[in-house]
């Protein structure tokens, strides 16, 4: 069983006017889709975000002639990135899979659960110029509009879990918001609440923030501020627990957590720490240290959903409902077959074909790809000027400007 032909495929889709610490997401979110074949004729899928084919593609004598089953030296042998491993892996795991006749997270030794659970990762947000996608199409600029927000999440998902994306406005607006949205979705009734402004407070400001939303019994408190080094300060200050997808998001990072004790927390993220097998082994880590383990999510269409979820059925050590941003992704912008993937009661079932349990639809692909080459992206600068007069854009980091106007950190 060997790579016979592989393409990496960049893509483009819509997304909406997203507020996080840096400024505004643009009009579309930039993806990467990896196809192999095999030469027995499995097929297998994996998606990783932005435009990452030139370095895959530079691997392309190492993929082709690979086995897929054939991990572990691969693993070993991998110049280019995590994130571009994390597709690559993903995809030769599905064919796998596949040739096995078991899922991916079957094949990889066994599922800890059947069904998976989610949160709803919420955003302050202005409201779609063209009214376009699955949910939350209308404007969320104040804590009022955050808990309306949070009702069409429930009310179309089932989430138990909520995640405030903060950090836009100052932290009494934040405060604010975890304020209302406790009395609107209490504890007693199951609902939990975690809050992540992206590093964008100092250490003084988070300490007075965890004060202020201690009564509401916070989750966890996601990187309030930049470092291990501040959270272990932060630490001596609340008992709110710290979660992180920023200072600890990769191996080498573990070590000096475990050395300060600043994180209680890991978000893992296959993306980020290079692969899923990586995720069941941050897994391993977190039970050996005693942290919890949470998901990442960022942009995922149906791919890496899929991916995230046979991860998250494989690990045991998975103790909080990992982040989705799918809902996010429009209905018709998908790039599978048969629809979205489908969240019930806060939960998404762990498919039981062999592979991932999704397959590429080539139209949609091939459309999105028209979209990447022709589309002209907008960085949405009117809308922020609209409600900060001063934001200046810090200027483009390559030809695609992020996050407009990319504030500086810390803003408070
Ligand atoms: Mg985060």
């Amino acid at each position: 069983m060997k790579i016979s032909k592989f393409k990496a495929t960049p893509v483009a889709m819509h997304d909406q006017p997203l507020l996080n610490s840096t400024g505004v997401h643009e009009s579309y979110r930039i993806r990467t889709i990896v196809q192999i074949e095999t030469t027995d004729g499995y097929t297998g899928a994996g998606e990783t975000s932005g435009d990452i084919s030139t370095e895959i593609e530079n691997n392309r004598s190492w993929i082709e002639g690979h086995d897929p089953r054939q991990m572990t030296l691969a693993r070993l042998n991998w110049s280019g990135s995590p994130r571009a491993w994390a597709a690559v892996e993903t995809a030769m795991l599905d064919a796998a899979a596949k040739h096995a006749e078991l899922p991916v997270c079957d094949y990889i030794g066994g599922r800890a659960r059947d069904r998976v659970e989610w949160a709803a990762y919420l955003f302050y947000k202005f409201a779609d110029e063209n009214g376009k996608g699955e949910v939350a199409t209308g404007e969320a600029l104040d804590p009022e509009g955050f808990v309306r927000q949070a009702e069409e999440f429930v009310t179309k998902y089932g989430f138990k879990a909520l995640k405030i994306k903060g950090g836009f406005f100052d932290p009494e607006t934040d405060i604010e918001t975890f304020r209302l949205l406790r009395k609107r979705f209490p504890k007693k009734d199951g609902y939990e609440i975690r809050i992540d402004p992206n590093a964008v407070w100092t250490v003084e400001t988070s300490i007075r923030v965890a004060k202020a939303i201690e009564e509401y019994e916070p989750q966890y408190l996601e990187d309030p501020t930049d470092s291990i080094a501040d959270h272990a300060e932060l630490k001596k200050h609340t008992d709110i627990p710290t979660a992180s997808n920023m200072c600890v998001s990769a191996f080498a990072h573990v070590k000096p957590n475990a050395k300060l004790d600043g994180i209680d927390v890991i978000l893992g993220d296959h993306h980020h720490w290079g692969g899923i097998l990586a995720y069941k082994e941050t897994g391993v880590l977190c039970r050996v240290m005693g942290w919890g383990l949470s998901g990442h999510s960022n942009n995922a269409l149906g791919v890496s959903q899929a991916a995230m979820l046979h991860a998250c059925a494989a690990t045991p050590e998975l103790n909080f409902p990992a982040d989705s941003h799918y809902p996010w992704t429009d209905t018709d912008e998908d790039v599978i077959k048969g629809g979205k993937l489908q969240f019930k009661d806060g939960f998404m079932d762990v498919p039981d074909v062999p592979g991932l349990g999704v397959e590429i639809d080539e139209e949609a692909l091939s459309q999105r790809h028209e979209q990447f080459k022709t589309d002209t992206l907008s960085n949405r600068q009117e809308l922020v000027l609209s409600i900060d007069p001063n934001a200046k854009s810090s200027g483009p980091k390559n030809d695609r400007i992020i996050n407009f106007p990319n504030y500086q950190k810390p803003r408070w």
